[in-house]
């Protein structure tokens, strides 16, 4: 591409490195904040670089917060006893859009993919043993996605827990799961959380 400015295709440039965004819908992008008010655009890149400045990890479940712990994990109505193991931000978002959950989450960031070179040491995994060793945890429900990744990081898992006295189930998988647990809707997930099953059982059906 030809450009008729410097500043113009430094723009261009930076929106060009967003996934999915190739170098003609950068410029669409482009022209289109150029079209708006500065006002506009200004509090536009302000709430881009706040969230990257001042966004934390909650220090208890390492989802994404406003706070050192997470308004989750400090509410006094949810029920600490149970917790919810995603692979991100995402997945915790789409699990309270069920309604159908009341516990705690344990945020992974990542799930086990040899191929990618992400192993168990990439993944938030001691502070989740820590947890399960300090606090009052009855249950440990898997919720990740039906992959070959979240088999192998629940199958890991699996194992680091089992010195532990608590329930492991897993949210039915395999009803209408094919991938991301994002894409699921939401009737279909909180089904599949109040009708989860023990892990045990769940592997060797
Ligand atoms: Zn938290």
């Amino acid at each position: 591409m030809n450009f008729s400015s410097k500043l113009l295709e430094a723009a261009v440039a930076e929106f060009s490195k967003l996934p999915g965004v190739g170098q003609k819908t950068a410029l669409r992008l482009v022209l289109h904040l150029l079209n708006q008010e500065k006002e506009e655009v200004e509090s536009f890149s302000k709430a881009i670089s706040k969230l990257r400045n001042e966004i934390q990890f909650c220090e208890v479940c390492h989802n994404i917060s406003d706070l050192p712990v997470c308004e989750i994990c400090s509410a006094p109505k949810r029920d600490r006893s149970l917790v919810c193991v995603v692979e991100d931000t995402r997945d915790v978002m789409a699990v309270e859009n069920t309604s159908q959950y009341n516990g705690l989450y344990h945020v992974l960031g990542a799930l086990i993919s040899p191929m990618d070179g992400i192993g168990p040491a990439d993944l938030e995994v001691d502070s989740l043993i820590e947890r399960l060793r300090t606090d009052e945890v009855k249950e440990v429900i898997f919720a990740l996605s039906a992959t070959m990744e979240g088999d192998t990081t629940i199958f890991y898992l699996h194992k680091r827990l089992k010195e532990f006295n608590i329930h492991i189930s897993t949210i039915a998988r395999g009803i209408a799961f094919g991938g991301e647990l994002e894409y699921v809707d939401e009737i279909t997930l909180g089904r599949s959380i109040t009708t989860r099953v023990p892990y045990d059982s769940a592997v060797s059906k």
